[in-house]
């Protein structure tokens, strides 16, 4: 009995000493870019798990919506989220009417994303008014492509009943959705390249259809998360030129209830390690340090505010 309550002892006074703090990433599907970006941000946070007992694991989610869904339940500790959706969010618009995120906080604007239209070539669908009449999949719900497909749509007097199938599928299933001839495409909110997409490309003709006219043009000056791009040329087969579009930044988010430390932690270890960090993924070739604070629509944790200021760039 006595030897049973000192080894209690001892382990609950051990217990502190040893506790690690777990924190999870909200991602995407595995085959987009949020999902190997999480997997590099866990990467370097675990790089330093011993000094700062923090360990860190990745989830593939549904995407934007879902995330920041998620974070807010309290769930979800961080996620990736498309800018739009978390302006929307933290002003409670849009999808978010009525249901601000007040506790929703930014840690740093990834990469950009582009709203990218991947079509079958044979379906001939060269601007966004050739979708009325043709089966498109705009993601599932709680996917960030989902939601800027239907501000689109709004914005260019297109509603989903005038397509022939208005698909949900998850990201993952879309390239096989396509190459199978279930749809004639789909669209996609995503850095690029992307596996994703190179999977479509690779098992199918396919088309990625240029993005722009009045109704674009509109939603950038209205918008102040928009912005025109393109999809570069040379990464997808049949792509060598790029293709005109607009997107919004991928930006990493978190909220009030989790730690400071944790937050400096997870920017410490990226910024750190940023030449590095940059090598884990060509979606990252343009970004730099301070490109990283460009594109919040959410206030900074206080815990990334920190690491900010000491490094500079605030
Ligand atoms: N932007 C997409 C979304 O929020 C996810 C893109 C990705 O997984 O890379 O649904």
């Amino acid at each position: 009995m006595k030897k049973l309550a000192s080894a209690a002892l001892i382990a609950a006074l051990s217990v502190p000493a040893f506790s690690a703090e777990f924190i999870t990433i909200g991602t995407g599907g595995v085959t987009g870019t949020y999902y190997p970006t999480g997997g590099a941000i866990c990467r370097l946070v675990n790089k330093l798990k011993k000094q700062t007992k923090i360990r860190c694991s990745v989830e593939s989610t549904g995407g934007s919506v879902y995330n920041i869904n998620t974070i807010k339940n309290g769930e979800l500790d961080f996620g990736i989220a498309q800018s739009d959706t978390v302006y929307q969010a933290s002003k409670g618009t849009g999808k978010f009417k009525g249901k601000q995120v007040k506790k929703l906080k930014s840690v740093m604007a990834i990469y950009p994303e582009l709203l990218t239209l991947v079509t079958r070539r044979s379906s001939n669908i060269n601007s966004i008014a050739d979708i009325k009449g043709k089966r498109i999949n705009l993601g599932n719900p709680g996917s960030g492509n989902e939601a800027t497909a239907l501000t689109l749509f709004a914005e260019s007097g297109i509603k989903k009943s005038d397509l022939k199938f208005a698909g949900a599928l998850k990201a993952a299933e879309m390239p096989d959705a396509l190459r199978d001839n279930k749809i004639d495409g789909y669209f996609y909110m995503v850095g690029h390249p992307t596996a994703n997409i190179k999977d479509a490309s690779n098992s199918v003709d396919v088309k990625i259809v240029p993005l722009t006219g009045a109704s674009i043009d509109s939603l950038i000056k209205k918008y102040p998360y928009f912005a025109k791009a393109d999809v570069p040329g040379g990464i997808y087969k049949g792509h060598p030129q790029g293709t005109p579009t607009f997107g919004v930044k991928a930006v990493l988010v978190t909220s009030d209830d989790v730690s400071d430390k944790a937050v400096y932690t997870v920017v410490k270890s990226i910024l750190e390690n940023f030449d590095s960090f940059k090598r884990l993924h060509p979606a990252y070739k343009n970004i730099t340090k301070k490109s990283l604070l460009d594109g919040l629509s959410a206030p900074l944790h206080p815990g990334a505010l920190k690491y900010y200021k000491e490094a500079g760039l605030l």
